[in-house]
C-alpha cells in the first residue's frame, strides 16, 4: 500500500490521506489512512476524481470566456 495526499476529503474525518492500491489497480478498494473509510473500488474512485477534475476544468473555462 502507498499513501497519497489527494482529494477528495475523507466524508469522516476531513483526512486527504488514502491508501492506495499497490500497482494501481482497480479491483482494489482505496482507503483512508486515518479511519479506514472505505471509497470504494481504486477505478471507481478514478472514475470520481475525473468528474471532479472536468467539473473544475469546465468552471476555469467559464470563467475565461467571462
Ligand atoms: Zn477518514
Amino acid at each position: 500500500m502507498t499513501t497519497e495526499h489527494t482529494g477528495p476529503e475523507c466524508p469522516e474525518c476531513g483526512s486527504r490521506r488514502k491508501r492506495v492500491p499497490p500497482g494501481r489497480q482497480g479491483q482494489y478498494h482505496v482507503y483512508c489512512d486515518e479511519c479506514d473509510h472505505d471509497f470504494g473500488r481504486f477505478d471507481h474512485f478514478q472514475a470520481q476524481l475525473r468528474d471532479l477534475l472536468d467539473d473544475v476544468e469546465s468552471r476555469l473555462k467559464h470563467k475565461d470566456d467571462a
